[in-house]
């Protein structure tokens, strides 16, 4: 039976990115024809299905035109992907990455993005996809919030070690709901000093002077 770490994305593979909800918001104009103009409060560590309906609702469109605009998220991922858009990996998470794969452990994502953007996204920040097992991954562009994706894997994995890592509070409310363990880093919106107010088994800076800590923490529960 493998250990599963499921990892988020956003904030945790990857550095987040200043223009992130700009992608949003075109892909709500090309449905509605109106270019959204109130933004979300907290958008971090939302689903995107989340974020998507939530846009839709405080800008007074229709939010079952969800699935429309996660449509349309699809192709300008692919478009903006095409132009040669890059992303940067969060520092250390390669050796990481690399470092679980060695100790035969399942590196898999458990990320609010749909399974098109988030394999853009590793692409443009050069991770290869291939490092991480997409059957044992769950993706949130449906699910309404992250706990229920997090109720997923745990159904999913049966009885099977796992592990969140991920980078805001949000991703340690669905980690608690299906009672895995949650290891937090602090390379997204959110401090150590944040982060420590959740119940994370390990707090890190980042995975170049974290990542002993975290396989630490790990191997305490194994
Ligand atoms: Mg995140």
């Amino acid at each position: 039976m493998s250990t599963y770490i499921l990892w988020d994305i956003d904030g945790t593979l990857i550095y987040n990115s200043p223009s992130g909800g700009s992608l949003y918001m075109k892909a709500v104009e090309i449905v509605t024809g109106v270019r959204p103009t109130v933004r979300v409060e907290s958008p971090h560590g939302m689903t995107e299905g989340q974020l998507l309906t939530q846009i839709l609702e405080v800008n007074d469109h229709n939010p079952t035109l969800v699935d429309e605009v996660l449509f349309e998220l699809d192709i300008l991922a692919r478009e903006q992907h095409e132009r040669g858009f890059v992303r940067d990996a969060c520092a250390g998470v390669q050796e990481a990455l690399d470092t679980f794969q060695a100790r035969g452990w399942t590196n898999a994502l458990l990320t609010g993005n749909g399974p098109t953007r988030a394999r853009y996204k590793l692409l443009a920040a050069g991770i290869d996809p291939e490092i991480f097992d997409w059957d044992h991954s769950y993706f949130g562009h449906e699910a309404p919030t992250r706990e229920h994706l997090a109720a997923e894997a745990r159904t999913a994995l049966v009885d099977a070690p796992a592990f969140i890592i991920g980078d805001t509070p949000n991703d340690h409310v669905a980690a608690r709901a299906a009672s895995i363990p949650f290891i937090a880093v602090a390379t997204g919106i959110y401090s150590v000093e944040q982060l420590r107010h959740t119940d994370a088994i390990v707090v890190i800076e980042d995975f170049v002077s974290g990542l002993d800590d975290v396989l630490a923490a790990i191997d305490a529960r194994l």
